[in-house]
């Protein structure tokens, strides 16, 4: 899961960026609307938390123009007063949730989460390819029916891949998913989760589903 954080004060979006990297998202922040905006645009986030109070366009303005322009990322708002105007024009301009500073990190994760499950509810918790399942609430991996307990970035390469089928997904994109833009891109980390992957979930079993696609990248389908 990658999220974006667009928030303008250094110290608060260095501390959300280290705290929600050490819960398994990987993350990127913009400290101004316009850069929010254009990251927001150019790379494909999971979700995205948007401050109200930023120099140049305001995060309402952000997230009005995202959801004029189809982008439907969910949007969790940060809004600094406690004024109901702010959080209705805030739900109003396409956020999907919003929270008040100060608050508890903790807050924030469990809205987050909420966030990112919703989608998941309202269809099925549970992601499956052939007898692997993925259940997105309990992040519970079976394969034949059996519990395959994985770290979390471990988790976090295959949830992409599970969320892609048949997709072929190149290093970059997997790195800057589960990763983030800081990460130095020229380390075979994407190659090692993949191996392990394999080994924990495609060994002993068939069909296989992690492929290699010689030159390009990884694509998760039900070989034939
Ligand atoms: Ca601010």
């Amino acid at each position: 899961m990658r999220i974006l954080v667009v928030e303008d004060e250094k110290q608060l979006a260095g501390i959300l960026k280290r705290g929600l990297q050490e819960h398994g998202y990987a993350t990127d922040t913009a400290d101004d609307g316009e850069d929010g905006l254009s990251l927001a645009e150019t790379s494909e986030y999971d979700l995205i938390v948007l401050d109200v109070m930023l120099p140049g366009l305001s995060g309402l303005e952000v997230a009005r123009t995202l959801r004029a322009r189809r982008i439907n990322t969910p949007i969790l708002m940060l809004t600094a007063r406690d004024a109901i105007d702010d959080r209705v024009a805030g739900l109003d301009s396409g956020a999907d949730d919003y929270l008040i500073k100060p608050f508890a990190f903790r807050e924030l994760v469990a809205r987050i989460r909420a966030l990112l499950r919703r989608d998941d509810l309202v269809k099925d918790p549970v992601l499956r390819v052939a007898d692997l399942e993925m259940d997105t609430v309990s992040r519970e991996v079976r394969r034949a029916g059996q519990l395959v307990p994985l770290a979390s970035k471990e988790y976090a390469v295959l949830e992409y891949l599970v969320r892609n089928p048949n997709r072929v997904l190149t290093r970059t994109q997997i790195a800057e998913h589960v990763w983030n833009y800081d990460f130095t891109a020229m380390s075979n980390v994407v190659d090692v989760y993949i191996r392990y992957l394999r080994r924990k979930l495609d060994d002993g079993h068939e069909p296989r589903l992690i492929h290699t696609m010689r030159g390009t990248g990884y694509q998760l389908r039900v070989s034939r």
